[in-house]
């Protein structure tokens, strides 16, 4: 609250060009004025209006955008521009380009939709690396939509640190798609035997039991374990992987190893609530998803936020 309110203050000192301290005494004598009836952020915005400053073209940042929010203004840089693609669907075709935006708080997957902005694409005036600036965009499915009531032009404005990283989201299991990195809350419900495979000590590729690596020839295979079992947090369920380093995050080798120490630890976790990082991938094989496990640990959430905002 207190940093969108000294967001404010700055923004409305930005389009007035007066000082900030001017605006935050306007603030407080309008406040004073209306007996303290009004919240510091409401009268910002009386003063905003009265100094005729409009919010319909304030430009946000990506980590502000949340649904619901209509006429999106953005300022970024592209950092993956996707080659232009032709669709054709339920009798509509036409083309349509996206790209990767970033600014210094997160990045966000754009499409265009409008021919005159694809165009830019072909004509290279919209670039890998290149800043643009984004007026009257929407959001659908957590990603930024250009229509023709839309604009966007390449922009001086530099942003020297962009955030590249896909940004983490929490979600519900129901709503996860492929490819997203999602933390989630879920229980464990349903644990399968552990598997062991072997990898080549150099390489890290698979490699035979008897120690035969197709690059390395013999070598002495190392011993790895993967875990598979399913979580479900009420919205849906998923068949989770955790793989070697990870899980013995949370369960020792002998434990593993010991069918009698593993079924004791299995009573342990079953029911148990966690929060899970990971990856949702496409399991070509049995045509379903299934969640890559990078991190888990039992419920903790205010450390696990701390943590991954390092
Ligand atoms: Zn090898």
């Amino acid at each position: 609250m207190d940093e969108n309110y000294q967001s404010l203050v700055g923004f409305i000192s930005e389009k007035s060009g007066l000082p900030a301290a001017e605006i935050e005494r306007k603030i407080e004598a309008k406040q004073a004025k209306l007996s303290g009836l009004i919240s510091k952020t409401g009268a910002a915005q009386i003063i905003a209006a009265e100094l005729n400053i409009s919010f319909d073209k304030q430009v946000i940042k990506i980590n502000q955008i949340s649904p619901g929010m209509r006429k999106i203004n953005l300022h970024g840089k592209i950092i993956s521009l996707f080659p232009v693609r032709g669709y054709n669907k339920n009798g509509r075709s036409g083309r349509i380009g996206s790209f990767v935006l970033a600014d210094e708080t997160s990045n966000v997957r754009v499409v265009l939709w409008d021919e005159n902005h694809i165009e830019l694409i072909s004509k290279g005036e919209l670039f890998q690396e290149c800043f643009v600036e984004i007026i009257n965009a929407t959001l659908r499915n957590g990603e930024i939509h250009l229509t023709s009531f839309s604009e966007i032009k390449p922009s001086d404005k530099i942003i020297v640190e962009v955030v590249t990283k896909k940004p983490l989201v929490s979600k519900n299991i129901g709503s996860f798609n492929v490819n997203d990195n999602v933390s989630t809350r879920a229980f464990i419900v349903q644990m399968f035997e552990p598997k062991f495979f072997y990898v080549c000590p150099g390489c890290k590729k698979k490699a035979s039991e008897s120690g035969e690596c197709l690059e390395h020839g013999k070598i002495v295979p190392e011993k790895r374990a993967l875990l598979n079992f399913v979580i479900d947090d009420g919205t849906g369920s998923i068949r989770s992987i955790l793989f070697a380093e990870q899980l013995e995050k949370i369960m020792t080798k002998e434990e593993l190893g010991t069918p009698e120490l593993f079924s004791m630890k299995k009573q342990d976790l079953l029911g148990k609530e966690m929060v899970l990082i990971g990856q949702v991938k496409k399991n070509n094989v049995y045509n379903n998803e299934e969640f890559v496990v990078s991190g888990m640990e039992e419920i903790n959430l205010d450390r696990l936020i701390e943590e991954l905002e390092k």
